[in-house]
């Protein structure tokens, strides 16, 4: 993920600095680093690459970032947002698995859509932003690890997403027929990157389907950049509330 940030960086003009620490480095020098950052108007966004060392509390670290800079949308600010159908700056997976549905010219009114997995960085956000206008969102369902009869949530999606790093979790008996499937997973099998969704069955059923790798990941960094260059516009004041909702919604 941070070659390709950097990559995509490179690509589209907006210059990507990697500042690393020394492991030992504690939780309080690196709140002290990152506030420094919030400062320097040079820099439009921040993003602190997982994993950290155990000593460091991401979520605390987090809640740090500037949330004007915040451009993978984890301070709590902007996760708050979300709530209120108003995100400014969302989390990327989350973004990227809703362009991917925007792509395919499906509006998500009323539909069916079925989540699972409820990470706070990808399930929940993503459920927040299905639901996010008034009038228009889907009827979502979010399945998780204590979800009882998977499939008899998964069978009755439209749209099912599937976000939980468990290859071979979704079968092709599991999904609708038609319907749109989209794989966050990412898993490692036999030295192969593979989703979550047996791919050449669930093929066989969905009208659509994203494969892995190739699918969400690289919207993801996309999502980042233009995340980034909606941060730069936030720190320059221009961006305007009309131009806001049209970034996040459906
Ligand atoms: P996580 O471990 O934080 O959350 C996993 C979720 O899956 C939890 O909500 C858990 O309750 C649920 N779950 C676990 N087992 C389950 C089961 N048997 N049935 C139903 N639900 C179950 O993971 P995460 O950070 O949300 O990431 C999920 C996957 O998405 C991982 O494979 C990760 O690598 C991938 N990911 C991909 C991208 C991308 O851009 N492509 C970005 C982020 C995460």
């Amino acid at each position: 993920y941070l070659k390709s940030q950097q990559k995509g960086c490179e690509e589209v003009g907006i210059e990507f600095q990697l500042e690393q620490m020394a492991k030992e480095t504690t939780e309080q020098e690196l709140i002290r680093f990152i506030e420094e950052k919030n400062k320097d108007e040079r820099i439009s966004g921040i993003i602190l690459q997982m994993p950290l060392p155990p000593q460091i509390n991401a979520e605390r670290v987090q809640a740090v970032i500037d949330p004007a800079k915040d451009v993978e949308g984890v301070n709590p600010e902007n996760m708050g947002m979300l709530v209120y159908g108003k995100p400014k700056l969302a989390p990327c997976t989350a973004l990227s698995v809703m362009e991917l549905i925007k792509s395919t010219g499906t509006s998500i009114k009323g539909l069916q859509v079925t989540v699972v997995g409820h990470s706070s960085i990808v399930g929940k956000p993503l459920a927040l932003l299905l639901l996010s206008s008034p009038f228009e969102s889907a009827t979502t369902t979010v399945c998780h690890i204590a979800t009882r009869d998977l499939a008899s949530h998964t069978r009755k999606a439209d749209i099912l997403i599937v976000a939980v790093g468990k290859a071979g979790l979704i079968k092709g008996e599991m999904i609708k027929e038609d319907a749109i499937v989209i794989d966050v997973g990412v898993n490692q099998v036999e030295g192969k990157i593979v989703g979550d969704v047996v791919f050449e069955e669930a093929k066989e059923k969905a009208s659509l389907i994203t494969p892995v790798p190739g699918g969400v990941g690289p919207v993801t960094t996309a999502m980042l950049l233009r995340n980034t260059i909606q941060a730069w516009k936030i720190g320059l004041g221009i961006l305007v509330g009309s131009e806001q909702s049209k970034l996040t919604s459906l």
